[in-house]
């Protein structure tokens, strides 16, 4: 049955596009308002002079068949396969990832491994009792000495705060026995590989621009509507029912009437945006949660065989960038010309904070310089330099994170028609995958079905560090 006012979905990230794909796909009227000129939120596909950046490399891995047939039936050729190569650098020194026993023994040297041996078994027989934050999470695991260089100064790069004011759930999400310290641990315990690690993954030929496209099309030809430009500015509501969604529009506030609303707008937003505002105590909650922003320095040189991995993480704290992309190692069609690489220069960084104010002609001279610290490349061959930044890249799990999402979601269960969805939406982890099943998801829920969206990805097996 057609719904008499249409349905809005906030946010045209993987989420929103989900959940508008599966209503608009039964029928549904359905309006998706994105604040931005791009769909595909944090996964969107930004070209430059004909160079194609995603924002961080967006690997195409799921055990969801449902997400998997999806992005097939959507894709189709343009889904191609990615053999997988990643190292991490530290000290000088690349660690294959996965290690071989020679390669981690000859980077480590002899002394150095047996120390971290020796510290793992103390930890083992001397566990924290309590894993209250991460810092206690990781020494359980891999003792002290293999905590210190491999995982305090990259996570305290990626958070801009120590590990001991991290809560463990981050990690025991998205850490499991993928890790280096597994690696190492394994490989000098004779074993070959981390049994779950990931080797090759899926990846749009053009990047997942091209997903949010054919899912763009496929909506508008079931006669629904997608808006870009238009952020919500507030939602109207009469008790615990949504009545309107205010949105903003080539220089118009609109009011929308809606049936349903589907959000993945970060939710401390979506809270603080209802008119009226609910009590005190949630809204201090909704202002509570925070998160990470991210920016990508893109840096386009002369030469196409830079390095052979698709991404190195950078785990060296004389360096400030976190992850170095190779582009044309994820698809060849990223990168027009056949004598340029184009690389995407990582940094995790706060709003507003220093590195993301500076000019962009300032980061894309210490991306040039990092790069050339690093060995990786003479500055003399870049061409070229575009600057994205991310606001809102990672969610924060601090001490208290839990205590407010759950004021928030337990408020939010109070209304009629409103569900909350995706990675801000829902203040968690959620990759591609779990983040396109809660759209889809929510969506049937509109149409009858009776899930519970927090249920998706409550304890995911299959997360990667970053
Ligand atoms: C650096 C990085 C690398 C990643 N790599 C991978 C990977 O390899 N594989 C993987 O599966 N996942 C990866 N992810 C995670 C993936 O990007 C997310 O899971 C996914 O984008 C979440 O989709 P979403 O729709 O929930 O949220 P988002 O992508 O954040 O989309 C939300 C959308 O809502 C819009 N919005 C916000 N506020 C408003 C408003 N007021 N009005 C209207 N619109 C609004 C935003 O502009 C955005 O477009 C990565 C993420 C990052 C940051």
């Amino acid at each position: 049955m057609q719904a008499k006012n249409g349905h809005v979905i906030i946010g045209g990230g993987p989420a929103g596009l989900a959940a508008a794909y599966e209503l608009a796909r039964h029928a549904q009227r359905v309006l998706v308002l994105e604040a931005t000129p791009h769909l595909g939120g944090l996964a969107r596909t930004e070209t430059y002079q004909g160079y194609r950046f995603d924002i961080g490399g967006h690997r195409f891995y799921t055990r969801l068949s449902e997400i998997q047939r999806l992005w097939e039936e959507l894709l189709g050729p343009d889904l191609i396969q990615v053999r997988r190569l990643s190292r991490i650098y530290y000290q000088g020194k690349f660690f294959e990832y996965p290690l071989s026993f020679g390669n981690a023994l000859s980077n480590l040297g002899l002394g150095e491994s047996i120390a971290v041996m020796a510290s793992y078994l103390r930890a083992r027989l001397f566990p924290h009792r309590h894993e209250t934050n991460l810092e206690e999470w990781l020494t359980n695991r891999f003792g002290s000495r293999l905590y210190r260089i491999f995982f305090k100064t990259y996570t305290e790069k990626v958070w801009g705060m120590p590990c001991h004011t991290l809560g463990a759930d981050w990690a025991a999400q998205r850490i499991q026995d993928l890790t280096l310290a597994g690696a190492i641990l394994s490989a000098l315990g004779g074993k070959s590989r981390a049994k779950t690690l990931i080797r090759t993954f899926h990846y749009p030929r053009l990047g997942p621009g091209l997903l949010w496209e054919r899912m763009r099309e496929a909506i508008l030809r079931n006669g629904s509507e997608v808006r870009v430009n238009a952020p919500v500015t507030g939602l109207k509501r009469e008790g615990g029912r949504i009545t309107y969604v205010e949105a903003s529009h080539q220089g118009a506030t609109a009011l929308i009437p809606c049936d349903h609303v589907i959000s993945s707008m970060p939710l401390g937003e979506l809270v603080q945006r209802l008119d009226p505002p609910p009590p005190e105590e949630i809204l201090a909650s909704a202002r509570a949660l925070r998160h990470r922003a991210f920016l990508l320095v893109g840096l386009i040189l002369e030469g196409r065989d830079l390095f052979p991995d698709n991404w190195i993480y950078v785990h060296s704290p004389e360096v400030a960038v976190g992850r170095i992309q190779n582009f044309r190692n994820w698809s060849e069609a990223l990168v027009p010309s056949s004598e340029h690489t184009s690389l995407g220069m990582e940094y995790f960084c706060d709003e507003g904070d220093t590195l993301w104010s500076q000019p962009d002609r300032d980061l894309i001279a210490l991306a040039a310089q990092e790069l050339e610290q690093l060995g990786l490349a003479d500055g003399s061959r870049i061409v070229d330099g575009v600057v994205i930044r991310q606001a809102r890249a990672y969610p924060v799990y601090n001490a208290e994170y839990r205590t407010h999402v759950a004021r928030l979601r337990n408020y939010l269960a109070g209304f009629q028609n409103v569900q909350t969805i995706g990675r801000n939406g829902m203040h968690r982890y959620n990759n591609l995958d779990h983040a396109m099943l809660t759209g889809l998801l929510a969506a049937r829920n509109v149409l009858g079905a009776r899930y519970d969206i927090w249920a998706v990805n409550a304890d995911s097996t299959y997360g990667e560090a970053l």
